[in-house]
């Protein structure tokens, strides 16, 4: 039979409502680099964001699921296309902008977006790709930045303040179907082209309150959270979306995402909170060590998107900052797991569950596939790539318009679980630890060496700003790794001293006999380390 509950749909102009009448004191802070940073309220949002959906349908004409995209910053004029977009019945797009310029022509054309709603500050990015993107008809511009550079293109140009001004507040949303495309993101194609994955209304609304339950983020409103992971960046891991179910208070760094001006807000804004990838964590950190700063007010840090090494945790603890690390990809939403350690731990015995990639929340079921397509046990020994399933996890990659989805084999299992990509182990209590990429891991005669754990026990080292490890080919072996070092300024250490170092805690046949000091470790378009381009490098013989 039946349930006899309402079937009300769970969609983003639910969480819209919800955020600006009940949470309308809350903030969204935007750093302007100017002697005081744009304050605007939830409720000033809210209203924006129906006058943005009132232009976008009846002055540039947007209906039904058509897709507009941004090529943003983090900023309040964002979130505002966040909620927009989605709660009038389109599908918002989130542009990578450290993309290459041939893929975001690629992801454009794909995607079909018929408006970009861009930065000032991005127009140099954005102009020179226009005459290759034939589907968008409308440029929306907001803030500062050069229109000139718009002077040869043949779509429309709008400005984002003209176009909302005057407009009712008070939006007729439409009461739409949970399922239906609520935004898109595309993955960053490591191995050929881009792949789509679109959110439903419900999906986010799902992950949304998963952020906000204290196993995972667990803020609400007398917190404020710094939101340094960008919004192209898997929503922005969610927070844009759940802080208006919550009232979280959000301080948005804009363009000035260096070491800098990071501590700077951190001190004079006191966030609670932050979200970042690690590469951002280990910036801050020598700012901080070279020139103090009192990061203090941020009670918990969450910390994802590649593996965080353990001492970067050590180095915060020192510093009074709790880093909580998580794990997640744009298929999951991204909220996969989170390392908060079981109740009633001291602070030593909680230390081997704080350097997991953490636990699954209700919504997403785990197994690990053995090398011959068995299950494997929970035994916290048996490594297996890792499968997930759930209400805000993909089952396809988006096909174009008009195109059927597309579900690879190497990413899809024949029941439907997604294939991540990422082997480990989980423990009896359900933590996961990630020993490595399946494709990062280095085959070294029949035996398998984690890149990741070579590259956590160097930077242990006190004078290692940076370590990424990578297979290499070898004659012998197969595969051998290769240690590319960012050491600290002023250091001397050669790579004896690192290999020593790595002798007393790493097995002796997994030492790297290859090695190279780099003044920096290539990134990718999101922050990690790009593994892709040291092979590269290596195979072209830049680092010997
Ligand atoms: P990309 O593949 O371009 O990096 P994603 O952001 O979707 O795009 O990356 C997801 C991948 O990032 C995961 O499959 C995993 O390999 C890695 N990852 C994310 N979080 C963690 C973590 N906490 N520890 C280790 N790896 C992580």
């Amino acid at each position: 039979m039946l349930s006899t509950m309402q079937d009300v749909p769970l969609t983003v102009t639910r969480i819209l409502r919800h955020g600006m009448t009940i949470h309308g004191k809350s903030q969204i802070t935007t750093w302007t680099g100017e002697a005081e940073p744009r304050r605007r309220s939830f409720a000033e949002v809210g209203a924006r964001a129906g006058q943005l959906a009132g232009a976008l349908r009846d002055e540039l004409g947007i209906d039904a699921d058509q897709r507009v995209a941004t090529l943003m910053w983090n900023n309040a004029e964002h979130v505002e296309a966040y909620l927009a977009i989605p709660a009038m019945g389109a599908v918002l797009h989130t542009l990578n902008l450290r993309l290459p310029a041939e893929q975001l022509v690629w992801i454009v054309n794909h995607a079909a977006d018929r408006v970009v709603i861009v930065d000032g500050t991005l127009l140099p990015l954005l102009a020179p790709l226009l005459s290759h993107l034939p589907t968008v008809e409308h440029i929306v511009v907001s803030g500062p930045g050069d229109r000139a550079l718009l002077a040869d293109t043949e779509a429309q140009i709008h400005e984002y303040e003209d176009l909302i001004a005057g407009r009712p507040a008070d939006y007729d949303w439409p009461e739409l179907d949970e399922r239906t495309a609520a935004a898109m993101c595309y993955t960053s194609g490591t191995t050929g082209d881009p792949k789509g994955v679109v959110y439903s209304h419900r999906s986010i609304y799902l992950h949304s309150m998963q952020v906000n339950m204290s196993e995972s983020m667990g803020l609400n409103d007398q917190d404020t959270s710094l939101v340094v992971v960008p919004q192209f960046h898997v929503n922005a891991w969610g927070l844009p979306h759940a802080t208006f179910m919550t009232g979280i208070n959000l301080l948005m760094p804009d363009r000035f995402l260096q070491p800098a001006p990071l501590a700077e807000m951190i001190e004079r804004e006191r966030p609670t909170h932050a979200a970042a990838v690690p590469t951002i964590w280990q910036g801050l950190l020598a700012e901080v060590l070279a020139r103090p700063r009192d990061l203090t007010s941020m009670k918990q840090v969450t910390i994802g998107g590649a593996a965080c090494p353990p001492a970067l945790m050590e180095a915060y603890d020192k510093l009074g900052v709790r880093l909580c690390h998580a794990w997640g990809m744009t298929e999951t939403s991204p909220l996969g797991t989170m390392a908060h350690p079981p109740a009633g731990l001291s602070a030593e015995e909680e230390w081997p569950y704080r350097v997991t990639q953490g636990r699954f929340p209700a919504g997403v079921e785990a197994r690990l596939i053995g090398p011959a397509g068995e299950t494997l046990p929970w035994d916290g020994r048996s490594a297996g790539e890792l499968e997930v399933r759930g209400p805000w996890i993909a089952g396809a990659y988006y096909g174009g318009a008009g195109a059927e989805e597309i579900r690879p084999a190497d990413k899809f299992s024949a029941d439907g679980w997604l294939r991540t990509g990422d082997v480990g182990v989980i423990g009896e209590n359900g933590f996961l630890t990630l020993t490595d990429r399946a494709k990062d891991v280095i085959k070294s005669g029949g035996e398998w060496i984690s890149s990741v754990e070579l590259e956590n026990a160097l930077m242990a080292h006190p004078e290692v700003a940076e370590a990424a490890v990578v297979a290499v080919p070898d004659e012998k072996w197969g595969e051998r790794p290769l240690a590319t070092v960012v050491l600290v300024e002023g250091s001397t250490a050669g790579y004896e001293a690192l290999k020593a170092f790595l002798a007393e805690r790493i097995a002796k046949w997994q030492l790297p006999e290859r090695w190279a000091l780099v003044p920096a470790v290539p990134k990718t378009s999101v922050g990690k380390f790009d593994k892709k381009v040291i092979r590269r490098q290596y195979a072209d013989g830049e680092l010997d």
